[in-house]
């Protein structure tokens, strides 16, 4: 039987970016999904900031028009109007952006299996025995590594015995088309907890793709049923006659911040199953993208090396939450204004130059994933090496 250096499992964002570096480092790669086409079932509103757009060579042909306008809403409608003298954000057509990029995973020699689940890992000399399910049944493949890119509800996770998400919310929207861009695009972002109980409602509209959406704790609210009602208080504000509704999208986002305990001898995590989202934004497109890059670097290494643990100390989820202490505590404010009362009060304070400076900083500044430093990796490393000699 073929022995694959890695098998990564899931075909979203995280998981192609790495496939597509991994077998681009020659390594035997091969990339699982159970989905059949990844055109289907996209969960993600796909807006990209600025920082992913700058650093990371996005094809432009799936990419929507530019985004630099923000208007924030407070529960009773007062807004504040944001202006970024930069391309702050582009939304991606996701189901041929994926299509793409598993074109590319596919030219650079990594193996497809589409229509497969992963079932379980079992531990063997080499690395893992993988037990798979695909449209005629179950079958094993062999592999010295399993990258865990499943989603928030990972199952590499718990069969590694890796960390797993704990605390997440769900988003919901729709997606429409216009045949013909009109007005200009902006990102409408609502704080209301009636709609959305936890995050946002929100319309990011680029002229030709609109979503409208919300999100919050899945516990506090019914999103269908919520996503009706937000639909039906924007209509003034967002006529969508000329739209078509072509999609629905939902999921969870995770929001306790990124996992501590994200690799060992037999794989590793990344994207939504390593919790790579911001906490207090809810982003996570970019860090699928950066910490995509740090995991192929860690997977090659650690093979290069003949199994060296060294190899894997840095892809250490600790180093990144470290980093994701502001945004932590702002997510905790942020679940403390339990009413809309709260809400119109901070909304106040938003309006404030000081208030105005926060939100330019939290949607236009030019920070997503934590960027760890090379002395901080050599500093795990030595670290890891110390505790195992
Ligand atoms: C409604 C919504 C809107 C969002 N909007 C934005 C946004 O605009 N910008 C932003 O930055 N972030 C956004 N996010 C967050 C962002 O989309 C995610 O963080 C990101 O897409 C995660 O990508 P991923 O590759 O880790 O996981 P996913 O995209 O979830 O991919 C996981 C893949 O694994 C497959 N899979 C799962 N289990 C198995 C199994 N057992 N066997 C085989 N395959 C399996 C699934 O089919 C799926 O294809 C949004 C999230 C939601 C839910």
């Amino acid at each position: 039987m073929k022995l694959y250096h890695a098998i990564v499992v899931g075909a979203g964002l995280a998981g192609l970016q790495c496939t597509r570096l991994l077998a681009g480092h020659g390594l035997e790669v091969a990339l699982v999904d159970r989905k059949q086409s990844l055109a289907e079932g996209v969960h993600t509103t796909g807006i990209f900031v600025r920082r992913s757009l700058e650093d990371f060579a996005l094809p432009a042909a799936h990419m929507g028009p530019a985004i630099r306008d923000v208007t924030i809403y407070s529960p009773s409608r007062r807004t504040v109007e944001l202006r970024s003298p930069h391309e702050e954000f582009r939304i991606g057509r996701m189901g041929p952006l994926y299509e793409r990029l598993l074109k590319d995973c596919r030219a650079a020699g990594a193996d497809w299996l589409a229509g497969t689940s992963f079932v379980s890992a079992s531990e063997n000399r080499l690395g893992s025995t993988v037990r798979l399910r695909g449209a005629s049944g179950e079958f094993e493949l062999q592999t010295r590594m399993i990258v865990g890119a499943d989603g928030t509800n990972s199952r590499v996770a718990r069969e590694l015995g890796l960390s797993e998400n704990r605390r997440w919310i769900v988003g919901y929207e729709e997606v429409y088309h216009r045949e013909t861009p009109t007005g200009e695009p902006r990102l409408h972002c609502f704080f209301d907890r009636n709609y959305a109980p936890g995050y946002i409602a929100w319309v990011a509209d680029d002229g030709q793709g609109l979503h409208l959406g919300v999100g919050g704790y899945g516990r506090k609210f019914q999103p269908p049923a919520a996503l009706d009602r937000f639909r039906d208080s924007v209509a003034d504000l967002i006529p969508l006659d000329r739209a078509t509704l072509i999609e629905r999208r939902g999921g969870r986002i995770p929001v306790g911040s990124v996992l501590p305990r994200l690799a060992c001898r037999r794989g590793l995590l990344l994207g939504d199953a390593a919790g790579a989202v911001s906490p207090l934004t809810a982003g996570g497109l970019d860090p699928c993208l950066r910490l995509s890059e740090l995991a192929a670097k860690t997977v090659h290494a650690f093979l290069n090396s003949g199994g060296d643990v060294s190899q894997l100390a840095a892809y250490d989820g600790r180093l990144f939450r470290k980093r994701y202490r502001a945004r932590r505590a702002l997510r905790a404010v942020y679940d403390l204004a339990a009413s809309n009362v709260i809400l119109e009060l901070g909304f106040r304070a938003l309006r404030s130059t000081a208030g105005q400076a926060v939100a330019r900083r939290i949607f236009f500044g030019n920070g997503s994933f934590p960027t760890i430093t090379a002395p901080e990796y050599r500093a795990a490393r030595a670290k890891a090496v110390r505790t195992t000699t």
